[in-house]
C-alpha cells in the first residue's frame, strides 16, 4: 500500500488542478495541490525532454512538501520543426509573447509547408514521486495537424491552431468535453489513474 498521507498535485494552474482532480476522483486518496503549502518553489524546468522536466518537477517538490507528488509536463511538437516548439512551448519568442503571436510566429516558420506535412502532436508526461524516490512515469499524445489559421475560442494557448481530422476542427473549436476525453492531458491522467491504483494496491513499486 502506498505511505503516504495522500498525493500533491504539483501545480499552481488552477484549470491543470480542476482537470486532474476531476478524473482522480472516486480514488480513496486525499488529493492536496501546492495551494495547501506556503512558498512553494518554482522549480526550474531545464531539461531537454518533457520526462525530464515532470520527474525534476515531482521529485523537487515531494522534498519540499515531503510528501507524494504528481507533476506533468506538457507542450507541442511539429515534425516539420524539428519538433519544436516542445519542451519550450511556453517560452516560445519569449514567455511574456501572448499566444496570437505565437502561433502567427509559427504560421512563418511553416510557410510553404503542404497542409499534409504540417502533422503536430500535443505530449503530457506525468511523474509521480515521493520525496529521493521516482515512482513512475506516463506519458501520452494527441495527434494532429497544424491548420493554416487559427479556428476557435475554446481551451487555451497552441488549441487555435491545432487541427484533428477526425473531428474536422481545431482543438479550440471543440467543445471542452470533447477536448477533455481526446487530449494528451486527459489521456496521460487516465494512464496515470490505472498506474495509480496498481501502485496503491501494491502491484508497483
Ligand atoms: P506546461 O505543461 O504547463 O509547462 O505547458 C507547456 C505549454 O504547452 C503551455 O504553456 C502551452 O503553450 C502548451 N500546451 C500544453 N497543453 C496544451 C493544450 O492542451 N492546449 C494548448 N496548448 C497547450
Amino acid at each position: 500500500m502506498i505511505k503516504t498521507t495522500g498525493i500533491v498535485i504539483g501545480t499552481h494552474n488552477k484549470n491543470k488542478k480542476e482537470e486532474i482532480r476531476k478524473i482522480l476522483t472516486g480514488m480513496s486518496l486525499p488529493l492536496l495541490d501546492l495551494d495547501d503549502f506556503d512558498d512553494a518553489p518554482d522549480v526550474v524546468e531545464d531539461g531537454i525532454t518533457f520526462e525530464e522536466n515532470a520527474t525534476k518537477k515531482a521529485l523537487e517538490l515531494a522534498g519540499f512538501c515531503n510528501m507524494c507528488v504528481m507533476a506533468d509536463d506538457s507542450g507541442l511538437e511539429i515534425d516539420a520543426l524539428d519538433k519544436r516548439p516542445g519542451v519550450y512551448s511556453s517560452r516560445y519568442c519569449g514567455e511574456e509573447t501572448g499566444y496570437k503571436e505565437k502561433c502567427l510566429k509559427l504560421f512563418e516558420e511553416l510557410e510553404g509547408v503542404p497542409f499534409d506535412k504540417r502533422t503536430a502532436r500535443f505530449r503530457c508526461t506525468i511523474a509521480l514521486a515521493e520525496p529521493g524516490k521516482l515512482h513512475f512515469v506516463v506519458e501520452a499524445s494527441c495527434e494532429g495537424l497544424i491548420n493554416t489559421e487559427p479556428l476557435g475560442r475554446n481551451g487555451f494557448g497552441y488549441d487555435p491552431i491545432f487541427y484533428i481530422p477526425e473531428y474536422k476542427q481545431t482543438m479550440a473549436e471543440l467543445g471542452s468535453d470533447v477536448k477533455n476525453r481526446i487530449s494528451h492531458r486527459a489521456l496521460a491522467l487516465g494512464l496515470f489513474k490505472e498506474r495509480l491504483n496498481k501502485f496503491m494496491k501494491g502491484e508497483l513499486h
